[in-house]
């Protein structure tokens, strides 16, 4: 019988996952003859035997794929018969630039648990072990396609068990490229705070165990960067900690050794217990039971109902975290608010102040990954910090004519929360969170993960899109490339992203509102509502009454600014004998703020729906100064916590213009006077007012699809009210889930709009 012949190219996430030994596998299973090997687009591989075999292992192919795979398509073509006489791996082949898809770091699998914890494996209490279906990749990966010469893994050539393990198809550890073991793999390493080192291997993680219980603060090389750990019930570490971080008053977040530990201090739901031990191990913001008291002391979480909780994204993690038994703080490795740290030297100088130890190990981290951060709202994941087990990890882009989506462009995104994004062919794909854009090395970070994002992708995007702040360092990065632009607005960015998550181009109202946006009209926007008309055009319809700031930029971290804009703008010079702005300034500052206010003097209106929140929580005495962005609104969204009122305050809406304005003076009065309530009472009178005023306007502007963006919806209470109030009143109301509401999901949102501008035929680009 003569025997067939067929080419295959698979494209999609099939490096990294064991598709080449599954493919050998079943090629044999199938009684067929070839090759298949890797290469810069994908998989390719060609099989031979007769026609039976080959439409066997075409049915199966799909069915049975590796887990954390991904076929995106197959092409097949008949090519002569060559006769060969066994199936075989082979090496890579570079061809032709093609995208191809990078598989996000994956937490431990059950194999590779069940033998760390086996005292009879060779592995045993091996910090590095993995797998073929688990152990560290984008982390690692310097380059496509990924072969084990193109990890950080370069540095380790393997001893002659892991190498039979390697090359045995039949093995599941078969290609698997991170592989190693006591012999030949990564160790760890001890060491002070000046670099010396103290103790390796298991000695050290001995060693670290009694830092911990000490009260040290020990910096620990972990999947995606450096990580500070003390123990969660600590007062003195954590007080330590905080010290050394700058980091007064933000939450840390907390490792716990499995599921049912966390269990003892946090209610969990079954879709939080799903993320929490999903591959991706992102921290979950969780509601903490009474009993969490005994072992997480208040200094973690000041004034929070919730703690952010992840289980072990790796072998070390778990480890540390089963052998320990207590909960540990696990905490970026940064200062305040920069990059976190990947390089040994590079930590020990940077965390050198503020770690006692530091566990090391000789592995490189190619690129920072912080942890991924989430919350359940409205039974549904919201991210809030896109990063580590889920970079870089593709999104569909709605379907648009083809020739919009075959456009490159790169997004910038904006300054905070900065996350950059490539779109191409029908594909999007967002970098991992960079993060605030306001030092010299979160530049340097940018600078990188462009080139690293374009370098993955072997893409050199045609147009660049940014925000159209001008003092924004993304906006002033674009002005000096040489490539045609785009600038969109800010909130214009926020409605896309949440259509783009939906798949949505047609018409939509997007309620978008945040702390800060740029546009033209010298006003601090940001609490916006804007109509796309599905074609080309997006109009600003309505908005919340502007009022000044005193100070401008230092508002932002000073609620008491806004709540003496706020109430300057209800009742002009006399709100200065107000109670409460006696009570948080000085009298030669309330002189100050007079000059400024009357005078015009550094005041800038905003229409922010953020520095409502501030000021609200001001008002209420809440939260007058702050350490860090979005404080002073999850105060007042965690002071409202259990209540179940559906009291609310009066307000107005008005036309002006062409335009709506939504007048908040009514419920500030009203907030102000109302000391029959509690302070909880009115914390959610408050959000339920918020609610109602959406839903006014949206009453008023008809559009039955609505969009909810900004990071003020990230606030669990105002959302799932909102959308319960739209939803009654039947509307189809949309929300974040892949990526953040607040700046995180810009640059997503910026490729939406040029492919819909491009869609429309529109120009994009200046
Ligand atoms: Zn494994
Ligand atoms: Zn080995």
């Amino acid at each position: 019988m003569d025997n067939e012949r067929r080419r295959l190219a698979i494209k999609g996430l099939v490096q990294g996952v064991g598709f080449r030994p599954y493919i050998y596998r079943l090629a044999r299973d199938c009684q067929l003859t070839g090759w298949v090997a890797n290469h810069s687009g994908g998989l390719q591989l060609e099989v031979e035997g007769n026609s039976t075999g080959i439409e066997k292992l075409l049915q199966r192919l799909p069915l049975e794929k590796p887990p954390h795979s991904l076929i995106l398509s197959i092409d097949s073509e008949v090519i002569p018969a060559e006769g060969d006489s066994d199936f075989e791996i082979r090496e890579s082949t570079v061809t032709a630039a093609q995208s191809t898809l990078v598989l996000p770091d994956i937490a431990p699998c059950n194999s590779c648990q069940a033998e760390l914890q086996d005292s009879r494996n060779r592995r045993h209490k091996y910090p590095f072990i993995n797998c073929t279906h688990c152990g560290p990749r984008f982390s690692i990966i310097d380059k496509m396609p990924y072969d084990r010469a193109n990890t950080a893994m370069d540095q380790f050539p393997q001893c002659a068990k892991c190498q039979a393990e390697y090359t045995n198809p039949e093995d599941r550890r078969f290609h698997a490229e991170p592989n190693g073991c006591p012999e030949c793999g990564p160790q760890l390493q001890l060491c002070d705070s000046k670099g010396k080192v103290l103790l390796t291997g298991l000695a050290a993680l001995n060693e670290t165990f009694a830092s911990l219980a000490s009260g040290k603060v020990v910096a620990l090389k972990g999947v995606g960067g450096f990580q500070l750990l003390v123990d969660a019930g600590n007062s003195q570490a954590l007080q330590t900690l905080r010290k050394r971080k700058q980091r007064p008053h933000k939450p840390f977040a907390l490792l716990y050794s499995s599921l049912s530990a966390a269990r003892r201090d946090c209610r969990i739901s079954e879709l939080e217990a799903k993320l929490l031990t999903s591959p991706a191990r992102p921290i979950v913001l969780l509601e903490a039971k009474p009993e969490a008291n005994a072992r997480v002391h208040e200094l973690v979480a000041l004034g929070s109902p919730d703690l952010g909780v992840m289980l072990p994204a790796s072998p070390l993690h778990l480890l540390l975290a089963e052998e320990y038994a207590a909960p540990l703080v696990a905490t970026s490795g940064n200062l305040a608010e920069e990059p976190i740290c990947i390089e040994n030297t590079e930590a020990l100088r940077r965390l050198g102040k503020i770690a006692d130890r530091f566990l090391l190990h000789n592995r490189r981290i190619v690129r920072p990954l912080d942890d991924s951060v989430l919350r359940v709202v409205e039974d549904r994941p919201l991210m809030l910090r896109r990063a580590r087990g889920y970079a870089p990890l593709p999104i569909t882009q709605a379907k648009l004519s083809q020739q919009a989506l075959t456009q490159s462009y790169l997004a910038l995104g904006a300054d905070l929360k900065n996350s950059v994004a490539l779109s191409h062919n029908g594909w999007i794909y967002q970098s991992q969170h960079i993060g605030d854009l306001s030092s010299a090395t979160a530049i340097e970070h940018f600078d990188r993960t462009i080139a690293d994002l374009t370098g993955l992708q072997q893409r050199r995007p045609q147009t660049l899109i940014h925000d159209q702040h001008p003092g924004y360092s993304s906006h002033r990065w674009a002005l000096q490339q040489q490539a045609p632009r785009l600038g969109v607005q800010h909130h214009v960015a926020h409605l896309f992203s949440c259509m783009a998550e939906h798949g949505h181009s047609g018409a939509a109202l997007g309620v978008c509102w945040d702390g800060t946006g740029y546009d033209s009209s010298g006003i601090v926007r940001g609490g916006e509502f804007l109509l796309w008309d599905g074609k080309s055009q997006v109009e600003h319809v309505a908005s919340l009454r502007t009022f000044p700031l005193p100070g401008g930029e230092k508002a932002v971290r000073e609620p008491r600014r806004a709540a003496a804009g706020l109430l300057y703008e209800i009742s002009g010079y006399m709100a200065l004998q107000h109670q409460l702005l006696k009570r948080c300034f000085t009298r030669s500052e309330r002189r100050n703020l007079v000059t400024m206010l009357e005078g015009e003097v550094n005041s800038p209106l905003c229409s922010s729906a953020g520095r409502l929140f501030d000021a609200v929580a001001a008002l209420l005495g809440l939260c007058s100064q702050s350490s860090y962005e979005g404080q002073a609104a999850m105060v007042l969204e965690y002071s409202a916590r259990g209540i179940q009122s559906s009291d609310s305050y009066p307000f107005d809406l008005y036309q002006r213009q062409s335009k709506w304005e939504l007048d908040w003076a009514p419920c500030i009065s009203a907030l102000i006077h109302d000391e029959g309530k509690s302070l909880p009472q009115r914390a959610a009178a408050f959000h339920n007012t918020l609610a109602n005023m959406i839903l006014a306007v949206v009453n008023e502007i008809g559009e039955r699809q609505v969009f909810l963006s900004g990071g003020v919806f990230q606030n669990r209470r105002l959302t799932e009210r909102t959308a319960t109030l739209l939803r009654e009143r039947g509307f189809t109301v949309h929300c974040h889930s892949q990526v953040p509401p607040n700046d995180g999901g810009i640059a997503l949102g910026q490729l939406h709009y040029a492919h819909c501008m491009a869609a429309a035929g529109q120009s994009a680009g200046d």
